[in-house]
Parts: structure tokens; sequence; C-alpha cells
């Protein structure tokens, strides 16, 4: 991604975007008065619904195909609509002075960016990515939504090749930024693990080059590697951080106690959550929120989506996981759910996608995890699961898992559910009682 601001008329498109300050790039989607990008994708080309946002009200549409540019006076023609966009949505940027904090890393953003979110969100008009719009579309519309009087700015930017989340930054110009960690996902698109360490590195790199600052997770020396030679590192974690704080073990939902805020109960499931919440703890002290709105803001926040939430069903209790899954978040869920204090614990897990040619190592090194543990029960679903050698009942569908589920009559049981989005395994959860 490259923004081009030389060949777009920036000016005269800015001045569209202040009188209609709402941009849309799905006709799907469109509102009266919002301002039409017509971007394409390998099976569509925008530039066909142009003149269909017109009609059905949209303000303005930004072209590039000049055979659709068909109504000049309500229409800006430019030579890539996407580059049009993200520069447009750069130099809406630049009209702030205020802190940018772009997150990035394997896992955990958005659950990180919904934690400072709340937490700033407590002190100031803080203004934050939408849901998981961390993409090349995402995050230009993120920045465009940026109200005037917004006093923080935070930024979810998601990748899964190389080159991605520098471009990101050379529109969202992030003044502050964090890696939540480095794992095992998108192995395909970034030729292994080193690869998905440089790719996310080019936050640091920016923020190395611009003289920002980094809020760095200690307990990851990676990360404490990679972000040498940026001048400003603030650092959170267990021990030897500018900020700690230690969670409580054995726990179904995080418990933390930091010096400043004391102790925290929040709602969300794992350990492995705790950098997720330190880091929103040492960005708001860091920007002197006090902590006694610190401690409330983190306690009320629910997380949504399968990110990681406690159903109740019965006396059952599912830690529903099914958002996504790669290797190092499936390691983290095992780890904290053998670690739970819970008697009867059964594991239904969905296959990992996108792993490419590691894909079968990857999905045996999870089984051989798995054995580790005694369980009540283990069920694979789908996926790479079919192919290699585990002594657990493997199931298709997550349909069938739920059959299975049924079938179980479970009583005081803890189920974890968690596989790759495309599995579907928020699917298993029974319906109320
Ligand atoms: P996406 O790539 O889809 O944007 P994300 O990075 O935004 O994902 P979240 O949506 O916050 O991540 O969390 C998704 C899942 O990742 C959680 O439900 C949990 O299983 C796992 N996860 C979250 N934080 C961590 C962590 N620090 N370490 C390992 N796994 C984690
Ligand atoms: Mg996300």
């Amino acid at each position: 991604m490259q923004a081009n601001d030389q060949a777009v008329n920036i000016e005269q498109l800015y001045q569209v975007y202040r009188q209609y300050p709402a941009v849309q790039t799905d006709t799907r989607k469109l509102q009266p008065g919002d301002i039409f990008f017509a971007l394409r994708g390998p099976n569509f080309n925008g530039n066909q619904y142009a003149q269909q946002a017109l009609d059905a009200g949209a303000a303005y549409a930004v072209v590039d195909d000049p055979a659709f540019f068909t109504q000049p006076e309500k229409m800006m023609l430019v030579p890539d609509a996407l580059e049009a966009l993200q520069a447009l949505a750069r130099h809406h940027r630049q009209q702030f002075s205020i802190p940018f904090i772009a997150i990035t890393g394997t896992n955990g953003k958005t659950t990180t960016k919904e934690m400072i979110r709340t937490v700033l969100g407590s002190a100031y008009r803080t203004y934050a990515t939408a849901g998981n719009l961390n993409n090349h579309i995402g995050v230009p519309l993120t920045l465009l939504g940026i109200p005037p009087d917004a006093e923080m700015a935070v930024i979810e930017m998601g990748a899964n090749h190389q080159l991605e989340i520098e471009g990101y930054c050379k529109v969202a110009l992030p003044t502050h930024g964090l890696i939540t960690n480095i794992g095992k996902a998108h192995l395909e698109g970034f030729g292994g693990e080193e690869g998905v360490r440089k790719a996310k590195g080019e936050l640091y790199d920016h923020l190395r080059a611009s003289g920002g600052t980094a809020f760095v997770c200690n307990d990851y020396p990676y990360l404490v590697d990679m972000s040498k030679g940026i001048s400003n590192v603030i650092t959170y974690g267990k021990e030897e951080a500018d900020y700690t704080g230690a969670s409580t073990p054995g726990t179904a939902l995080l418990e933390l106690e930091t010096k400043e805020t004391g102790r925290i109960v929040t709602h969300l499931v794992g350990d492995y959550n705790f950098p997720n919440v330190m880091a929103a703890i040492a960005i708001g002290l860091h920007f002197a929120v006090p902590p006694e709105k610190i401690k409330p803001s983190i306690e009320q926040y629910i997380p949504s989506n399968n990110r990681s939430q406690i159903v109740r069903r019965g006396s059952n209790t599912f830690i529903m996981d099914a958002y996504n899954a790669n290797p190092s978040s499936m390691k983290a869920a095992i780890e904290n759910f053998a670690a739970l204090d819970a008697a009867n614990k059964v594991l239904l897990l969905g296959g990992m996608k996108e792993l490419g040619e590691d894909s079968l190592k990857e999905h045996q090194a999870l089984a051989d995890l798995l054995q580790q543990t005694h369980w009540k029960a283990v069920v694979l679903v789908d996926g790479d699961f079919a192919k290699i050698d585990h002594p657990y009942i493997f199931l298709k569908t997550a349909e069938d898992a739920r059959r299975w589920v049924e079938q179980q009559a479970f009583e005081d049981t803890h189920l974890l559910v968690k596989g790759s989005r495309s599995v579907g395994m928020e699917k298993v959860l029974p319906d109320q009682a």
C-alpha cells in the first residue's frame, strides 16, 4: 500500500470530505450523503457500482476507471481509488496533533485495543478502531472516522504479509505503538515465524525512524530485543518493568494486581490476557489516567464475539474462544485451561487454518501437548486433525461436535471451545436451557 498524494488532488478531495465526512466502500452499507470509493478486489470492480451508489444517495463517488466516470460534477477520477482513500485518510490524520497509538501483533490486538479504549476513555475523548477493521480498507476508514474533538486515537493494524504494517504506518503516522506478541499465525503469507517477526517489527521501525514511543512487554525478550534503538520505550510486565503487575494463578477469569491500581478482577478468561490488560494499565498510567479510574474501566469490560467468553449452561461452564485460533493462541488457551482449578475438563478444538507447509507439524505438536495433561475428554474437529496421530475423538464438523456434547449430558464440567474462524466452533454451544 502506497499513499500517493501527488497523483490525487488531495486538497480538492479533502474539501469534499469536509462537506460529506462519511466514507463507504460497500454499496450494500451505503447511507445517503456518504462518499463512495470504488475499490477493486479479486472478484469485483467497485467502479461498476459508482453510478448505483450515487443513485442510492451517495453525495460523491471516487472512481479509477474512466469508463465509469459518468457524472463529473459528482465524481472524481483518480489513478487508484484505494490509494486515494489512503491519501485522504492520511491527510485527515495530519489535522490532529494528539497521540496516535497503533497496535499490532499475532494475538490479542482487538482485546488490547478495547482495554486501552476503555482505560483512556475514562479520562480522554478516545477514538478507536471499530471492531476488527484492521486491514488496508479498515485502517483508512478508521482514520477517516476520527471526530474533530478526539484527544486520543487507538488504531488496530492486522497483517498477513510483509510491508503491510509499514504501509499502515505511512497512513496512520502513529506516535505510539504496541506489539502485543509475536507468534505463529498466517505462516503461509509471512513465510514462517521469522517472517512474522519482521512484518510486525515494521511498527517498531516506524517508531524508531520517527522518534516515537513504544510500549513493550518486558516478559517477551524478543520484543525487548526488537525494540532496541527506539528513542522512547516504556515497559510493562511481571517484573523489572516501568509498570509491573501480577496475576492470580488458577482462576477462570483473570485477576491481577498492580501497586498503582490495586486488585482488578476482569471478565477476561485466561492468564494469557495478562499482558493485554497490563498494556492498557501501562498506557493509562503513562497518560496520567487516575488509577482509581483505570480499575473500574477494566473491571466493567465484557468481551464479545466469542473472544474468550464464559458462558454457563446448567451446571457446565463453556469457555467460548471460537473467534479464531493459531498455534500460539491454542497453546496459550490449553495451558491456561490445564492450570484452571476445576475437576472435569473437556476440550473441543477445531482445526487451525492458513498454516501452509507447517500445518501437519503444528497440529501434531498440539495433539502432543494435549497428552501432557489428563482431560475428561478431548474432541478434535475438522482441519488437519484428520491427518495426524492422536488418541482422541475426531469429528468432521462443529455440528457433529454439538451433537456429541448433547449426547454426553455433562454435569459440573468446564468445556474449552476453540478453533479457526472457518470451523465455526461457536455452533457447539447448546441453546439456552
Ligand atoms: P485478529 O487477528 O482476528 O484481529 P486479534 O489479534 O485482534 O485477532 P483478539 O480478537 O483480541 O485478537 O483475540 C482473539 C483470540 O486470541 C482470543 O480469543 C484468545 O484466544 C487469543 N489471545 C488473545 N490474547 C492473547 C495472548 N496475549 N496470547 C495468546 N493468545 C491470545
Ligand atoms: Mg482483531
